[in-house]
């Protein structure tokens, strides 16, 4: 059949954009590789998966009713209450007529005036325009280990948890990883193992999510101003409207001073650490005061001083990898069932049918699970055969790394928009807030596209190369290529380096999106 748009993906972003094509009277169709609606909720169903920006925040903004009527039970809520949460979407707004579930989209082809979108069972639908909501943490990194398939215990990915419930009593249980899955996943799976062993590579910076019911009256002020607060929420820097930064930099206070605002803000919890003071992100003598004040928490915390040292991050400024948010993990390593293995001292040899070798010896394990992060922003577009103009595709458009206009374009490949993409605040916002702008922005470029009675767009030559540079003199003003981190590519071999985030902030952002279709879309061409 034929389409005026076809939307990959029912995440947050996908499931928006679909509501929004239908609301502008096009016709929509939708497919998704999971079983069932939620994107990253859908798929990281591990224990203690919660997310990390106040879930007032973290949904959708773009629908009044639906703010109003939908009440989050805590502030930081857990993974099966936003998968709730997104089912309810997709069944308040009829979605779920939309999308063809379990149907993974295998290849793209421009025809000239119209994309042809081949499934993996080989079916091929057609349409105007094309919207890649695919996500940018959707395709799971499984590192090349040797042995790694011939452990005979059970294996999970964090990334790809089952649905029913796993049982860890009496079991040894192995976690390579210690991003914010697996730091997230270790106190639950701590609490009921026999013995837990965590492999950390890389020891990370985490801050307690301090997550707590959400009291009524807080509830019912939030809803009473959530115009308000979400107005604040997009002009901000990173999409969380409550919690400015302290403007005077941690060098100029006092250390009791500034000690006094790092306790404040580990207190409250959350990603917001990762922004105690404005320059945090910039300047390295403030950032080397907000480290070296997690460091002392980790030494306070744990009690064995040598599992500490482990376990206290050397080797980045705290926050150049996302900084994680946790529930008793630094506390769990006290248990007398939890054990830490440093990889950097005792690297892994190999994947044993038992267990784990590393230089040492053999961990036995009957649970093995694999909490290695991503391939992040550009994986889920390079799994598919994606051909555009002239028939040339994006792995070869991408060859250098990620090229995109404003995040949301490619050159070459006309009428297609990438949501919460390369180029993009992506993670280092609310990743919720930046796809419904984003949204918003496609569709008025639509509309825009139908009144010049043009039948496609697409990026104008060079606007790409100058966006890149945006970006990368964004990214040059942080302390975030300091960390060889996901952001960057670095955690997949052979993949391209190249700092992927827009760095500049959501409402630095916003206006420079709001600016390109003010001046009638100069980095656009349209045919
Ligand atoms: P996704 O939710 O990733 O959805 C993409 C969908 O596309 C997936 O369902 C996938 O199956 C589908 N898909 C991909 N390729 C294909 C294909 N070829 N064919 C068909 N379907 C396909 N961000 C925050 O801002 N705050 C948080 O607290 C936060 N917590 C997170 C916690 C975890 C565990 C993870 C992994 C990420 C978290 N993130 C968080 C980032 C999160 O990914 C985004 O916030 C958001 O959910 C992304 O929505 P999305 O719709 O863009 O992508
Ligand atoms: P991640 O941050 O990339 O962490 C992956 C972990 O696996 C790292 O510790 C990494 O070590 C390790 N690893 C990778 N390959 C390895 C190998 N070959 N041997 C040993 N260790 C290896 O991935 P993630 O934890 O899934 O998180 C990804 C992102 O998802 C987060 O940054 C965040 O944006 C989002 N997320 C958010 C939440 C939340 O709190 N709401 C929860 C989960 C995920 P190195 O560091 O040494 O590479």
């Amino acid at each position: 059949m034929s389409y005026d748009v076809i939307v990959i993906g029912a995440g947050f972003a996908g499931l928006a954009a679909a509501h929004r094509a239908r609301r502008a009277g096009l016709t929509v169709h939708g497919f998704e590789a999971g079983d069932d609606v939620g994107g990253t909720w859908y798929w990281n169903r591990y224990p203690g998966a919660r997310c990390d920006v106040e879930s007032v925040d973290y949904s959708y903004s773009f629908d009044e009713d639906l703010q109003q009527e939908w009440t989050w039970s805590e502030r930081f809520a857990a993974q099966p209450e936003i998968l709730a949460y997104l089912r309810h979407a997709a069944r308040r707004f009829g979605l779920y007529d939309l999308f063809e579930l379990a149907t993974r989209v295998a290849a793209l082809r421009y025809t000239g005036s119209a994309w042809d979108v081949t499934t993996a069972d080989g079916r091929t639908e057609r349409a105007r325009f094309v919207i890649l909501a695919t996500g940018s943490l959707s395709i799971p990194n499984i590192p090349a280990i040797p042995g790694a398939g011939d452990f005979r215990g059970e294996v999970y990915r964090t990334a790809q948890w089952p649905a029913a419930p796993v049982a860890f009593a009496g079991k040894r249980v192995g976690i390579i990883g210690t991003g914010s899955s697996g730091i997230q996943t270790a106190p639950e799976v701590a609490r009921e193992a026999a013995a837990l062993t965590v492999f950390q590579r890389t020891a990370n910076y985490s801050i307690p999510a301090v997550s707590a019911p959400l009291p009524a009256e807080e509830i019912a002020a939030v809803k009473a101003g959530y115009a308000a607060r979400r107005a604040r929420t997009r002009r901000g820097l990173y999409g969380s409207p409550a919690h400015d930064p302290h403007p005077v930099p941690a060098p100029q206070l006092t250390p009791a001073e500034a000690t006094r605002v790092l306790q404040e803000r580990w207190a409250y919890g959350g990603v917001y650490f990762a922004r105690t003071f404005l320059d945090q992100m910039s300047d390295a003598a403030t950032n080397r005061i907000a480290g070296e004040f997690v460091q002392g928490q980790i030494r306070r915390i744990v009690r064995d001083p040598a599992v500490a040292e482990d376990l206290v991050p050397a080797d980045h400024p705290i926050g150049t990898k996302r900084i994680c948010t946790d529930s008793g993990y630094f506390e769990t390593f006290n248990r007398p069932n939890v054990r830490l293995v440093n990889l950097r001292r005792d690297p892994i040899e190999r994947i044993e049918p038992g267990g784990v070798r590393t230089a040492t010896g053999l961990h036995e394990l009957d649970v093995l699970i694999w909490a290695t992060g991503f391939d992040a922003f550009t994986g889920a577009a390079a799994r598919m055969d994606i051909r555009g103009r002239d028939g040339v595709a994006l792995s070869a458009i991408w060859s250098g790394g990620p090229l995109t206009y404003l995040g949301l374009l490619v050159p070459g490949l006309p009428n297609l928009v990438l949501l919460n993409g390369p180029g993009s605040t992506g993670p280092l916002a609310n990743m919720v807030l930046c796809a419904e702008q984003q949204i918003d922005w496609v569709f008025d470029l639509l509309a825009a596209a139908g009144q010049r009675g043009a039948a496609a767009f697409d990026v104008a030559p060079g606007a790409a190369e100058r966006w890149s540079e945006v970006v990368d003199e964004a990214a040059r003003r942080t302390l975030f290529p300091k960390a060889r981190s996901w952001y960057l590519g670095s955690n997949i071999e052979g993949k391209p380096e190249r700092f992927m985030p827009y760095a500049g902030g959501l409402g630095a952002y916003v206006d420079l999106c709001a600016a390109e279709a003010d001046a009638g879309y100069p980095g656009l061409t349209f045919g």
